[in-house]
């Protein structure tokens, strides 16, 4: 996701490149690369998995999640806990992932990974995807062959990379100022308004955030149902208390 130093041009693949790929279960390699591995989750990656698990956001980002800070701007960046002593995905079991149809962002994409048009100090570049290093993954060396794009759209990636580039957004805002971190407060911001949606959902209800920001009825009434519509506000809020 924080991509410095991008892969070369002649390694970018666009939506119409190809590439070989196909998982499955009859690989030696099955279920072996859930582990060891840095994860990491974004905001709508927490959203999704959090209610597959019908837990609240409390529980799940204390079960599930380590938390550190993006050296550079002093945002707060997830990942997935893995297990304490063989490094297990939490959430691989015999068959596979157990939470398949809301598996993070980095699941999906992967043998890929992908730089979005979005960089430090606001600079916009092209969207570009690239083969990641698989060590000991079998399906690169598969026959199917496919574009980036039916891919993308294969995995159900066009909401999650909608949503992260929302993050993307904020953490490259160009009104940051790069020398400076956020600060303890403004961290605490980002971990509710991206983070943990419940207790957002109870700020926006219970605070006087509506009359503040000048939001209607309507759209209140929205947030209280749908979690993707409170974390797009979440993101303008961050964007109005972080860079106005
Ligand atoms: S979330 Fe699912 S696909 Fe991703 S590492 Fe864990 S078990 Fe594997
Ligand atoms: S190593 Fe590659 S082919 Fe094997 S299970 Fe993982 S993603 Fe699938």
């Amino acid at each position: 996701m924080f991509l410095d130093t991008p892969p070369p041009t002649e390694k970018r693949l666009g939506l119409t490149d190809t590439f070989n790929f196909s998982c499955h279960n009859r690989l030696s390699c099955f279920n072996s690369c859930c582990r060891n591995k840095h994860l990491p989750l974004t905001p709508y990656d927490i959203l999704r998995i959090r209610k597959a698990l019908s837990l609240h956001s409390d529980d799940f980002l204390e079960r599930y999640t380590l938390y550190r800070l993006d050296p550079k701007s002093g945002f707060p960046v997830l990942s997935i806990k893995m297990g304490d002593e063989e490094g297990v995905c939490p959430f691989v079991g015999p068959d596979g992932c157990t939470v398949y149809n809301d598996r993070p962002t980095a699941c999906r994409l992967y043998p890929l990974g992908r730089s979005s048009g979005i960089s430090r100090g606001g600079t916009a570049r092209e969207e570009f995807f690239y083969l990641l290093d698989t060590p000991g993954c079998e399906g690169v060396k598969e026959k199917k062959v496919q574009t980036v794009e039916v891919w993308r759209d294969d995995q159900g990636l066009v909401p999650y990379i909608e949503m992260n580039d929302k993050m993307l957004g904020l953490l490259f805002h160009p009104n940051s100022d790069g020398s400076k971190h956020l600060d303890l407060r403004q961290q605490q911001k980002v971990m509710v308004a991206c983070y943990n949606i419940d207790l957002f959902r109870e700020f926006v209800l219970k605070t006087g955030f509506a009359e503040q920001y000048k939001i209607g009825k309507e759209t209140i009434k929205e947030v209280m149902e749908n979690d993707t519509a409170l974390l797009t506000m979440g993101f303008s809020y961050l964007d109005q208390s972080l860079f106005s």
